[in-house]
Order: structure tokens, then C-alpha cells, then sequence
């Protein structure tokens, strides 16, 4: 059954009625430094608040050797030990709705050279409506707008009829290997949403990456006698022409592959770091790049990583007739893109949630980044809503997210949560979700903003 607009109402001021709290607990999760393999900190905080919500808990730790049977798995180059994944599972009493995960990853990538931060990447301030700090945008905020939906359409005084698992997962930006983890662990659900930094927007399809290292090998000796030796640094930059060539090859096919004929670039190849040679006195015997390319959906990263691997084992000779010798190993991503379906009722659910908090349609794009929606969508069957804030500068310098459209995204989102999996009244309403100053009556928030936010002076 439909929401009734009471309940609508009800929800949407139960958003508003957290939503200081929400802020606050995503900038404690912003505090906590979650980069890869030092997601401990913010794990412990989620689990805390997922457990203190009365949620059925669970959290383990990946495993390298389960992930790497599956065709999906990223190659791993670090220890597992202590990067787990929490998931949160509400049951109702009876499941009669259809059911949900709520996904999010708590892994944010390097901050790269504080200095060139206006703020800390860690101190999560709040300026001009804006809040800042590695992952604020991609995507604790996100997780974060998740958390406070459930929350909301329960403080609203209603019972979700569906089962939901919140999940928090680890190697979301290197592997794609937490949510793959959970699938594998068990958790399956009619629909997923991911509440990535998608500007109000809903992800139609996205590319795949190939994560990979390229080693060039050279033939070292003294540079008097330069000539005589063989530069590996010299060869990888021949090499990376050759790979661009590739890349090139590849966006120029773009108008066979649907929603990705009107993107400029949708192959980007991107050397991520570079490495070679031991000090600055000899002609270098090797030099590694570490690389990241994407793929269109459709195509399996096993024939991409085909044309790789035979494009530099055929390289032959650099322009002075060197032979170079070039080969590659899998460092992390090995997934192939998605398209979500049009038409299925989950997009149908969120694109009428979505409606009733903007007051205007649900727009969809393709992105050219990798996304865990992959996991849900190929392995599982199961229509992957990426959907989430605005933000800026992710993975850069002064990322940010914008806090209004955390608001809406939330509001939306806990309408989305009732919808699909439906809702009845509840005996027992958690008394902080009702404003004593209206005697129990909660206000209709529709395009209001009753919350105050404390700006970082
Ligand atoms: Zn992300």
C-alpha cells in the first residue's frame, strides 16, 4: 500500500528531527581516518550505532582467499588482517514487504599533501554549508544519510514490513572487494541502494576498472657509458604511448556501447605512480607503473586484460631499436561496468521518492568511475540504485559535501525505505522522534529547513 501523505509528513519531519545528530555522526566518521586498511576506527563506530539501534549484528573479517575463487575479486597486495566489513540487519516480525540493503563504503582514499588543504582532511568543518574532510563526500555522508533514513522512517512510528541490511564495507576504492564479501557472506535483498556522491542523481551505468602494474625491465651500467645500457624509465614512457594508444582505441568506440555514445572520454587510463631505478648514478634496470583503466559494461575484464597483456608482450622495439621487455600483473579492480535496467520498480519507488522531496524528476547519468553497484547487479541480479549527495573535489583537495542536499537525499532515501518495503503503524514510537513542543504533532518540513547547523568559524 502507498504511503499515506500523513505518514509522507511524518517521515520527512522525523528526517529533520535528527538530522543535527546526522551531521554530527558523519563528522565523527570523517574524524576517524578510514583509509585503506585502517578502517578499524570507523567500523567500531558504526557497529556501535547500528547495535545501539537494536540491529541483528555481524562483522568479519575479508577473506583473500574466498575473494580471490571469485571471476569479480580485485588482486589483493595487502594483509587483510583487521579490514572487516558491519552489517546491521533489521527483521521485521512478519517479512511480508519486499527487502533492501542499504549499502556504503567506509574505505576513503589517500588525502594526499596536507598542506594543500585549506582545513585538516581529518577536522570535518563545516563552512558556508559545506562540509569538508577526506570522505565527507565519498562516501561517509552517504552511509551516514543511510543510517539516518532507517532511522527516520521508524522514529515516524512506523515498522518497515521488509527485511534491511545495512552494510558498511571496506575496499570500496581498490578492489570492490567488501561488498563482494557480503554477497558472498550471504546477504541478498530485492533491491540496493548506494548512497555514492552522485549530485541528486541516480547512476544509469558506469564503467569497469582493471587495476594493473606495468614493469619494464632495463639493462643497467654506468651513465659514461650510457649508451651501451638501457634505460627502463626511458622505455616505460614508450610504453605508456603505446598503452594510450589503447585508450584511444577504445573511447573511439564509445558510440557502440549504449549510454556511453555522448560521454567525451569514457576510457580514462590513468598512471597513478611511477617508480624505477635505484639512485640517480645508474642507467636504471626497471621501472613499474602502477595504472587504472576502465572498460565499457559488457565487456569482460578478461578480454580486456587479454588486449593489455598481448599489446606488451607484442610491443617489440622502442623508437632506437631497443627490444623492450614489458610485462603486467593485476594490482586490485577486476570488475566489469553495469547498466541499470530502466523500468524496474525499485528505480519506479525512488524515482516517486525522489519526486516528493525535490519537486522535480529524477535525472540519470553515466559515470565513468567504478561503483560497487557492479557487485549487486552482475553476481546477484539484484537493481543497484546508486543515488546520493552533492559534492566536490572527491579524491582531491578540500573534498566536500553539500549539506542541504544530504538533507533532501536523506528525506528522500527514508521515503524510498518505506515504500519499498513497506511500513505499518507501530505500537511502540521512540519517544525522542516526537517534538514535545507540538504535544506529539510533528510539523510538515516539506521544503523547510528547521534544522541549525553550527558553522566552523
Ligand atoms: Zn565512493
Amino acid at each position: 500500500m502507498p504511503l499515506s501523505p500523513d505518514q509522507r509528513d511524518r517521515i520527512l519531519a522525523a528526517v529533520a528531527a535528527g538530522f543535527d545528530d546526522q551531521i554530527a555522526f558523519t563528522q565523527e566518521l570523517v574524524r576517524r581516518p578510514s583509509t585503506r586498511t585502517r578502517e578499524g576506527t570507523s567500523q567500531d563506530l558504526v557497529f556501535d550505532s547500528l547495535r545501539a539501534r537494536g540491529l541483528e549484528m555481524d562483522r568479519w573479517q575479508l577473506d583473500p582467499q574466498e575473494l580471490a575463487a571469485h571471476p569479480g575479486a580485485g588482486a589483493v597486495e595487502v594483509s587483510y588482517e583487521g579490514v572487516e566489513n558491519v552489517v546491521g540487519t533489521y527483521r521485521p516480525a512478519a517479512e511480508t514487504g519486499r527487502s533492501l540493503i542499504l549499502n556504503g563504503h567506509i574505505d576513503v582514499v589517500p588525502e594526499g599533501p596536507e598542506d594543500q588543504w585549506s582545513g585538516s582532511p581529518w577536522n570535518a568543518e563545516i563552512r558556508g554549508g559545506w562540509l569538508y574532510g577526506r570522505g565527507a563526500g565519498d562516501m561517509k555522508a552517504g552511509l551516514a544519510a543511510a543510517i539516518f533514513a532507517f532511522d527516520a522512517v521508524r522514529n515516524a512510528g512506523l515498522s518497515p514490513t521488509g527485511r534491511i541490511h545495512v552494510q558498511s564495507v571496506a575496499e570500496e576504492e581498490c578492489t570492490g572487494n567488501g561488498s563482494l564479501a557480503a554477497l558472498l557472506r550471504g546477504y541478498t535483498a530485492d533491491a540496493v541502494v548506494i548512497p555514492e556522491p552522485e549530485e541528486d542523481m541516480l547512476v544509469r551505468a558506469n564503467v569497469g576498472v582493471i587495476w594493473f602494474r606495468v614493469r619494464v625491465a632495463g639493462h643497467p651500467t654506468h651513465p659514461r657509458e650510457m649508451s651501451s645500457g638501457f634505460n627502463a624509465i626511458d622505455a616505460a614512457y614508450y610504453v605508456l604511448t603505446r598503452l594510450r594508444e589503447l585508450e584511444e582505441e577504445w573511447n573511439a568506440e564509445k558510440g557502440l556501447h549504449r549510454y556511453f555514445e555522448d560521454l567525451d572520454h569514457p576510457i580514462n587510463l590513468n598512471v597513478g605512480r611511477i617508480s624505477g631505478g635505484d639512485w640517480g648514478s645508474s642507467v636504471p634496470a626497471w621501472c613499474e607503473l602502477d595504472l587504472r583503466i576502465a572498460l565499457y559494461p559488457g565487456t569482460a575484464p578478461d578480454d580486456a586484460w587479454r588486449a593489455i597483456t598481448q599489446l606488451l608482450a607484442g610491443i617489440g622495439k622502442d623508437e632506437s631499436g631497443h627490444p623492450i621487455l614489458a610485462t603486467a600483473t593485476r594490482t586490485g579492480f577486476y570488475a566489469e561496468g553495469y547498466v541499470l535496467e530502466e523500468g524496474s520498480d525499485a528505480e519506479d519507488a525512488l524515482r516517486e521518492s525522489h519526486r516528493q522531496v525535490f519537486g522535480e524528476e529524477l535525472k540519470t547519468f553515466t559515470t565513468p568511475g567504478y561503483l560497487d553497484g557492479r557487485v549487486f547487479v552482475q553476481y546477484a541480479g539484484i537493481p543497484a540504485l546508486v543515488y546520493g549527495p552533492v559534492s566536490e573535489a572527491i579524491h582531491g583537495f578540500d573534498e566536500r559535501v553539500s549539506i542541504e542536499s544530504v538533507r533532501r537525499i536523506t528525506q528522500a532515501i527514508a521515503l524510498f525505505i518505506a515504500e519499498w518495503c513497506g511500513v505499518e503503524e507501530s505500537a511502540d514510537v521512540c519517544a525522542h522522534s516526537l517534538d514535545s513542543k507540538t504535544g506529539g504533532e510533528l510539523p510538515v518540513l516539506l521544503g523547510e529547513h528547521p534544522v541549525t547547523i553550527e558553522e566552523t568559524p
